[in-house]
């Protein structure tokens, strides 16, 4: 190793001259991971090739035993997609990452590589619909079982968790109405039983919550949200502990082939580096907005974590160190006035996409929540009169005075 290159990060199982001390999360992700090749580029090499050669046939065949550390083949592992997940893991304190093509190949490969026919699955109730669909008709297909159980429900995951279960999978907090689940006392009944604990991290982000300080065996994320942040490429990640990348999910992901191209893993290597300023930027702006906003004429409930009105006030204040990027706005008006108000944005666009630079508006009941029967949706707290609005990096008197001039056409 040189001093220029630095690829301290768990799995890369390099930590050569790797300072002595704790290198705080903003170091590490402007440097985690980092593998140079011998020109010393500053920025991270994309390497954007299928495959590898070998110098012998005898080579190959030792690369295909695993007994030496070569690259294979893209579907695999990729220098540049390494780098990522080293520096992603380096970030949440995991041992080691996968990543994936997009947020769903992300969730659905963590919890297809532990389960089989005859497995039961517990999951908290208000989650992402894609989430939603292969927990609760994907799996079940294949003989899989399913219990949901609401955030805050303590009896129901007592009684959830008390026969043997192979997956508990948690959204905390939840899209849209950030509702939260305790991480910590559901993983520990979760493990009495047996099961691997997964959380969808994605609202947070790693800078707002760490799941595995938390209990949790594993985190998930939908890179596409605040990870790349910007609006530009998909992508997905899966970090736990070396064992289960190594021995569940990188075995299923060879076979399966959900993997990240490395283009968008360049793309999301630059967007780490600015992560937590952007997060913690939107995040601040998104409580302004929020409190701003709740209690205002036309407003029938304002939904964000950090506000002291939040039903799950107090666990989201212990479990995260901010309360999110989006802001669930209630409306006292029917569904046509309220997409009328979207309508009057100058400066928020409408969009489904949320965890971007740009200030985004979605009508979750018409779109991203569309496929969940009118029930579930009531059940998640989702009407025909909520938006979501994920606060970006514009100046947030910018985005008040856009809002408040749309709430008057209400
Ligand atoms: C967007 C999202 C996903 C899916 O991610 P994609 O990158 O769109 O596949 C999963 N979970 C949550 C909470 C999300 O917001």
């Amino acid at each position: 190793m040189t001093k220029r290159n630095r690829p301290w990060g768990y799995q890369s199982g390099n930590d050569e001259g790797k300072p002595d001390w704790q290198l705080d999360p903003q170091t590490l992700a402007v440097r985690g991971g980092l593998a140079r090749t011998g020109f010393g580029e500053t920025s991270e090499a994309a390497f954007l090739n299928s495959g590898f050669t070998y110098d012998s046939a005898e080579q190959a065949a030792e690369a295909f035993k695993d007994e030496t550390d070569h690259f294979l083949y893209s579907r695999f592992s990729n220098p540049t997609v390494a780098m990522f997940e080293n520096r992603l893991a380096a970030l949440e304190g995991a041992e080691a990452a996968f990543a994936t093509a997009t947020g769903m190949a992300a969730m659905f490969a963590s919890v297809a590589c532990l389960v089989k026919t005859g497995d039961r699955v517990v999951a908290s109730a208000a989650m992402f619909s894609s989430c939603y669909v292969v927990l609760t008709e994907i799996l079940p297909g294949w003989g899989i079982e399913t219990v949901l159980v609401e955030a805050d429900d303590v009896e129901g995951w007592k009684a959830a968790l008390s026969e043997p279960t192979k997956v508990v999978f948690i959204e905390s907090p939840s899209n849209p109405l950030m509702q939260i689940t305790d991480i910590r006392f559901v993983s520990d009944l979760a493990h009495k039983v047996g099961a691997t604990v997964i959380v969808d991290n994605v609202m947070a982000s790693p800078v707002l919550q760490k799941p595995l300080e938390l209990g949790a065996d594993v985190v998930m994320y939908s890179t596409t949200k605040h990870i790349d942040g910007q609006g530009r490429v998909l992508g997905g990640a899966i970090l736990g502990s070396a064992d289960y990348i190594k021995n569940s999910v990188v075995p299923f992901a060879r076979h399966t082939g959900p993997s990240m191209s490395s283009f968008n893993a360049w793309v999301m290597l630059k967007s780490l580096e600015t992560l937590n300023l952007r997060v913690e930027r939107m995040a601040e702006s998104a409580l302004t907005l929020a409190k701003h906003f709740e209690g205002r004429k036309g407003i029938k409930a304002v939904h964000y974590p950090y506000l002291p009105s939040h039903k799950h006030h107090a666990l989201a204040k212990a479990q995260m160190s901010g309360g999110g990027t989006t802001v669930a706005i209630e409306f006292d008006a029917p569904q046509e006035k309220v997409f009328a108000m979207m309508n009057a944005l100058q400066v928020i666009d409408i969009s489904n996409n949320l965890g971007d630079s740009k200030s985004l508006i979605t009508h979750p009941a018409s779109t991203t929540h569309r496929r969940l029967s009118p029930e579930v949706q009531a059940d998640m707290g989702i009407t025909p009169s909520t938006v979501r609005v994920s606060v970006g990096l514009e100046a947030v008197a910018d985005l008040i005075r856009d809002l408040e001039n749309a709430c008057d056409s209400l």
